[in-house]
């Protein structure tokens, strides 16, 4: 599927503009803004629009749809967010690996995907393919039956399946009490249905993401693990790579761990971004929860260039099927 990207200027096209202030010059004074969030595409429960409409009501004016390795929801979110006058990001959070673990990058695309990249998301959707039945194939030794199966149907849909589908499968058929547990037990990092060597590299989806024009920022610096000094090493060569910019700030985090995480992208010269990582309501996260960011020299990266007309609250630019 190929998505030209049409920039829009009519204000007429887009919605109410007047709701839509400009960003903060600061991540700590940042408000109404959330640049990571999933929806039914991949693994969040909310339709495109419905999350659009959960936004709106939250206040949020500024928002990025990132669902995993696929775009397929940001022609409909951007049809809503027109409507509301909300700003709307298209993005994409990407699975790769870097040295043998498994990171996710979120592509913010301004001026929309390149055919490199729309290419790189069948290479992201042929690999969580092949991903899929080698994660059931390990299941099956802790007893999981037909596990590829039992995962499409907790999908509900035809979407690529990830861990979450199978960890719902593994709470279905009784074989863990809940999802946390599946992820503790079997499906989080380093555990035998954490299946990553099908994953393209981190230079590769970053290249992809420099080809489009965009700015490639690491998701959720702090969930993968990692000493400050192996992050040192991811943030080294994801800069090498052509990477710009880290989210600060993603969801909960304890405020000593920010703090630091902070002055370690400022020493490298990344932007800050922003996300709740929102999957579905009901949860701990809503969209634009995320912790306070503390006072830092750490540059939003809403202020890169590229993204200078989605800072003003410019109208976006519509992703046309
Ligand atoms: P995948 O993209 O298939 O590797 O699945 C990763 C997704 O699984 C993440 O985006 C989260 O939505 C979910 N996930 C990862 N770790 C956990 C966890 N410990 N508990 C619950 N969900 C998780
Ligand atoms: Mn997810
Ligand atoms: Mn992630
Ligand atoms: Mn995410």
């Amino acid at each position: 599927m190929r998505m030209p990207i049409e920039t829009s200027l009519d204000p007429a096209a887009c919605g109410d503009d007047r709701s839509r202030p400009p960003l903060a010059d600061t991540l700590d004074a940042a408000t109404g803004v959330d640049l990571h969030m999933h929806s039914r595409a991949s693994d969040g429960a909310l339709t495109p629009t419905e999350l659009v409409d959960l936004c709106h009501a939250r206040g949020i004016r500024h928002m990025a749809l990132s669902d995993h390795d696929t775009l397929d929801g940001v022609a409909e979110a951007q049809a809503r967010a027109a409507t509301l006058g909300l700003g709307l990001m298209p993005a994409a959070e990407l699975s790769c690996q870097w040295r043998g673990q498994g990171v996710h990058i979120v592509a913010l695309l301004p001026a929309g995907a390149s055919d490199g990249f729309q290419a790189g998301l069948d290479v992201l959707t042929n690999a969580r393919e092949a991903r899929s039945r080698e994660i059931a194939h390990r299941l099956e030794k802790i007893g999981l039956d037909d596990g590829l199966a039992r995962a499409r149907h907790e999908a509900g849909s035809e979407r690529p399946l990830g861990r979450p589908d199978f960890a719902a499968a593994l709470v279905t058929a009784g074989l863990v009490p809940d999802r946390a547990a599946a992820f503790k037990r079997y499906l989080g990092a380093g555990k035998r249905g954490d299946v990553k060597m099908h994953w393209p590299t981190l230079e590769t989806v970053v290249g992809w993401i420099r080809e489009s024009g965009g700015v490639a920022v690491i998701a959720h610096p702090l969930r993968y693990g990692m000493t400050r000094r192996k992050r040192d090493l991811l943030i080294e060569a994801f800069i090498a790579a052509g990477g710009e910019a880290a989210e600060l700030v993603s969801g909960y985090q304890n405020p000593g761990s920010t703090f630091d995480l902070a002055r370690q992208l400022h020493h490298h010269g990344l932007y800050g971004s922003l996300g709740s990582d929102f999957h579905y309501p009901g949860g701990a996260l809503a969209p634009g929860t995320v912790s306070p960011a503390p006072r830092s020299h750490v540059v939003p990266v809403w202020r890169h260039p590229a993204l200078a007309e989605f800072a003003a609250g410019a109208s976006s630019p519509s992703v046309t099927l």
